[in-house]
């Protein structure tokens, strides 16, 4: 499988990979723009708290990137669950031949 990155043109074969991308090039360099509804917010903590808190399809993608197991605020979600949610949503195709 292919996965595309949703905020520039990064392509890996791994949603682990996807996701060290996203947290390494976007979220740390000062990003706190939602992804998903374009909503800004002061801290990335505060733009974390909100995609964790949305439960909509447009959100529930991004839950995997934006997971931290250090965030007490989102215990309780599967992480298998979410995986599966950002690979199919991420997904650009399958791996070229
Ligand atoms: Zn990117
Ligand atoms: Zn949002």
């Amino acid at each position: 499988m292919l996965f595309k990155c949703p905020l520039c043109n990064f392509t890996c074969k791994s949603i682990t990979r996807l996701k060290f991308h996203f947290r390494t090039k976007h979220l740390n360099k000062g990003l706190n723009v939602c992804p998903a509804c374009g909503k800004t917010f002061e801290t990335s903590i505060r733009l974390t708290i909100h995609v964790m808190a949305k439960k909509d399809e447009k959100h529930k993608p991004y839950h995997y990137l934006f997971y931290n197991p250090r965030a007490s605020n989102i215990k309780g979600l599967r992480k298998k669950m979410l995986r599966e949610n950002a690979e199919k949503y991420f997904k650009v195709g399958d791996e070229e031949k």
